[in-house]
């Protein structure tokens, strides 16, 4: 499928190439128009019997159209296996119930967090992109340096998906203080010859500019080329990490179909915590390619501006920044929120860049009528601040005898305020991290004993003797693993950083 520039009708990139990039030249983000998505509609009751990589494989020949059957299988058995994902029964993304809802579980991959779905895989595409051959490859030119922005949890995964991958480096920015702490261990401590890690004082938002702003750097263009480097990224502007987020939605409905817990063709409802939207936007193109999904629920914590967007057609960024106990959604500057905008818009490539001008210019833009009435009719927004997140831990464990981390009790917050006023849709909750990970805040939550004096390992094993729960061992491991990376940077010191790598490598 042929993927456009958000921002300019005339850049266009076939799947491999845009993989590559990872962001337009222009600063847009590759995105398929919406007539090739609603033409290849997915007959989901012919896969009523298709497991979890038989749908992936489906998903990806229709976006991803110029890989090759082996090339997606290489990449879809090297991601979708036991020794990555250890859901019960062996399921990349096991669905449960909770209360009268559905937890998906995101978090069973190498780093329980919902990006290994993604992170696992891109590596393979990217080096099969490269130079066609599988993963392991050793003989190919040009050597990819992937820059990467985190809120937390992408930079683990991504620092772990490509961990020695030959020909590639990868270097990850994030905020100081913006991350938890297990989250800043497990960066910290990553193995590979290949990987680097940098604490930048500043945001998650300061981190994104940054790299989007090296992609386009033209001295840093240069540098790379003489150095026969191509500049691409793991994060959600990179349609390669987009796409295999489409399919645990379409898996999703399949297994709830399966299962009877549904009518075939009943519509439900995804509630999505939500940061750069980029899992959401994964949901809604699913929607596209024929799921029946009758609201996407977009869940936010403090940081409410995509409620404010969604509720009223203004995305304002202009207000407070709060740090949350739900780190990866304290984002002002959700970067996919363009795509929906091109969706939506038509593939008004011209519109959506007067908007993202406007958002530079003065921080906020207005959409027109006609998209605000679209944006209603396929989603619904609430927040949750950080009592009613903390309260959602303790009701979900209370009532439903469910441990969940402060992401996902975000969204059962938020889902709970749908509840009230719109009630009859069976909705699945995206579960996104393992409350392990976040074990400081979800620990107090369901029992008393105080935490100050315990470390987070021994948090991990009062939730474990709390709960049954098991520990996930790449989290426990933490313990014993040397500090490897602690370089901390200031924004104007980055761009030397980078430049200083790309001569290294
Ligand atoms: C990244 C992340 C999110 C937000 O996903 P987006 O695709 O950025 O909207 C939510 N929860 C957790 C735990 C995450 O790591």
């Amino acid at each position: 499928m042929k993927l456009y520039s958000t921002r300019n009708k005339n850049i266009e990139a076939n799947p491999k190439d845009a993989i590559i990039k990872g962001l337009s030249s222009d600063g847009g983000l590759f995105t398929p128009k919406i007539e090739d998505l609603l033409a290849n509609k997915i007959d989901l009751q012919k896969m009523l019997k298709s497991s979890y990589k038989d749908i992936a494989k489906t998903v990806f020949k229709i976006i991803l159209s110029d890989f090759s059957d082996d090339e997606l299988d290489t990449a879809i058995n090297g991601a979708y296996n036991d020794d990555n994902f250890c859901g019960y029964d062996k399921v990349v993304t096991p669905i449960t119930k909770i209360g009268d809802n559905f937890l998906l579980e995101l978090y069973h991959g190498p780093t329980s967090a919902f990006k290994d779905v993604a992170l696992t895989i891109l590596p393979y595409f990217l080096t099969i992109a490269k130079n066609g051959k599988s993963h392991q490859s050793n003989d190919s030119q040009d050597k990819v340096y992937i820059l990467t922005a985190t809120s937390g949890d992408t930079g683990k995964a991504a620092l772990s998906g490509f961990k020695d991958v030959n020909g590639a480096f990868i270097t990850v920015f994030y905020p100081t203080d913006g991350v938890s702490s297990i989250q800043k261990m497990q960066m910290q401590t990553s193995q590979g010859n290949n990987v680097s890690v940098v604490a930048l004082n500043g945001n998650f938002d300061d981190c994104q500019r940054l790299v989007k702003e090296i992609y386009v750097d033209e001295e840093i263009k240069k540098i790379a080329k003489d150095n026969s480097i191509v500049l691409s990224s793991a994060n959600s502007i990179n349609i390669g990490r987009l796409v295999p987020q489409i399919v645990y939605y379409i898996y999703s409905y399949i297994n709830l179909a399966n299962e009877k817990h549904i009518n075939f063709g009943d519509k439900i409802n995804f509630v999505v915590p939500t940061g750069n939207f980029g899992d959401i936007l994964a949901g809604f193109i699913a929607k596209l390619l024929g799921t029946p999904i009758n609201k996407l629920i977009c869940a936010s914590n403090r940081n409410n501006v995509l409620t404010d967007f969604i509720n009223n057609g203004i995305y304002n960024k202009n207000r407070e920044f709060y740090k949350t106990i739900s780190p990866s959604m304290d984002i002002l500057v959700s970067s996919n929120l363009e795509r929906l905008l091109y969706l939506l818009s038509g593939n008004d490539s011209d519109y959506v860049k007067k908007l993202m001008d406007n958002l530079n210019a003065t921080g906020l833009y207005e959409i027109n009528d006609k998209i605000k009435s679209l944006v209603k009719e396929n989603f619904e927004a609430y927040f949750a601040d950080e009592d009613e997140c903390l309260d959602s831990i303790k009701s979900a464990y209370n009532k439903d005898g469910r441990i969940i981390d402060p992401h996902t009790a975000v969204a059962y917050a938020c889902l709970k305020k749908y509840e009230k006023e719109k009630k009859g849709t069976p909705s699945v909750i995206l579960s996104t991290a393992s409350p392990y990970k976040f074990v400081r805040s979800v620990l107090p939550c369901i029992s008393d004993t105080p935490i100050d004096k315990l470390d987070d390992f021994m948090c991990m094993e009062k939730l474990n003797e709390l709960t049954g729960e098991a520990i996930p061992k790449n989290l426990y491991n933490l313990k014993n693993m040397e500090i490897r990376f602690d370089t901390t940077l200031n924004y104007a010191d980055c761009k030397e950083y980078v430049i200083n790598s790309i001569k290294r490598m």
